[in-house]
């Protein structure tokens, strides 16, 4: 049976600096853009992975169409609006060191949560729907209440919740209405994929069974605690599984780490993968991505140990 993902949330303009200066180029990425893009490429071709997303009617917004559709990413549930356009980030390299200045505040992703008819038709049949916390910060609290209610009511009717808290507390008013949206994201997913560093600073979880403990209590049955480099947990139904990445040399860039694994756990255990073998098959894919400068790289799927077939996929 052909099964669908919907992944939601904001795909951004990224412009890239190259060799030469004021030379810049441009890309797209954006948190759970980019885990679409590595389930893409982890899942049979026979399943769809679908963005939910609004974006404008301008040309670059037909460019950004462009690339989803190019990378094989389904847009029939891309809102357009005229008002609008897609929000746009730039990174600056000073030293080695990059920063990032973003151009996001009146995107059209924000407006992505206004229908609840909209969001029923693009969930309407999926096995999964994917959003993370950028995904609740950039919302209107109405749009927030309504997007975790048609989650919720998606649940209800046997579909599989996921959800990356991504804590970024500069996306929101106020650290507290962070902390609690988190929370109530949690309370309407069946799996949720945080990172300890964020948890620690921002919940004060003094281990990652705490994070763990935290998003069980919130209601969540599969969380998975990622930890760069320390050893990844995951608490499933009561069973607690610690795995530790293989060392990664020539780390370059740990742009959508967390991303890129989560589109290797969901990938492996929806195929029917163990708890531990697609922990490990995660840190593989996230291995891969670290290597590689930039967000999304095409994944090297014959170097990936995997246990499952990739049924249809190209090589
Ligand atoms: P996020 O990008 O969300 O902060 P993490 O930094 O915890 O997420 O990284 C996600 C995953 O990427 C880790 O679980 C691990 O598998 C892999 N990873 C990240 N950094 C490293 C590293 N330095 N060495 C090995 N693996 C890493």
């Amino acid at each position: 049976m052909t099964d669908r993902v919907v992944c939601i949330g904001e795909c951004m303009v990224e412009m890239a600096p190259q060799t030469a200066p004021g030379d810049y180029r441009m890309g797209y990425a954006g948190d759970t853009l980019n885990t679409a893009w590595y389930l893409r490429q982890l899942l049979p071709v026979t399943d769809d992975v679908d963005y939910l997303t609004a974006v404008g009617q301008d040309a670059v917004s037909d460019g950004m169409i462009r690339f989803l559709t190019d990378a094989g990413i389904g847009t029939t549930h891309v809102m357009r609006r005229s008002d609008r356009t897609v929000g746009l980030y730039l990174i600056q390299l000073a030293q080695g060191e990059r920063s990032f200045s973003y151009w996001r505040g009146q995107s059209a992703a924000r407006t992505l949560a206004q229908d609840a008819k909209a969001l029923d038709a693009a969930l309407s049949g999926a096995a999964m729907a994917y959003f993370s916390g950028i995904t609740m910060a950039i919302l209107a609290s109405d749009d927030r209440a309504r997007l975790l209610d048609r989650l919720a009511a998606f649940r209800a009717g046997g579909g599989q919740v996921v959800f990356d808290p991504n804590l970024r507390p500069r996306l929101w008013d106020a650290t507290d209405t962070m902390l609690q949206v988190i929370i109530q994201a949690a309370a309407v997913s069946d799996t949720v994929l945080p990172s300890f560093d964020d948890e620690a600073a921002w919940f004060g979880d003094v281990d990652p069974l705490a994070t763990a403990a935290r998003y069980v209590a919130a209601g969540a049955t599969e969380v998975v605690v990622k930890n760069g480099a320390g050893p990844m947990l995951v608490q499933c139904h009561g069973d607690v599984t610690h795995v530790t990445p293989a060392p990664v040399s020539n780390v370059v860039d740990t742009t959508a780490a967390g991303d890129s694994f989560n589109a290797g756990y969901l990938a492996a255990r929806s195929g029917g993968t163990s708890v531990a073998a697609a922990l490990d098959e995660a840190a593989q894919v996230a291995a891969q991505v670290i290597r590689a400068r930039g967000a999304l790289m095409s994944l090297d799927r014959k170097a990936l140990r995997i246990s499952r077939s990739l049924i249809g996929a190209s090589a």
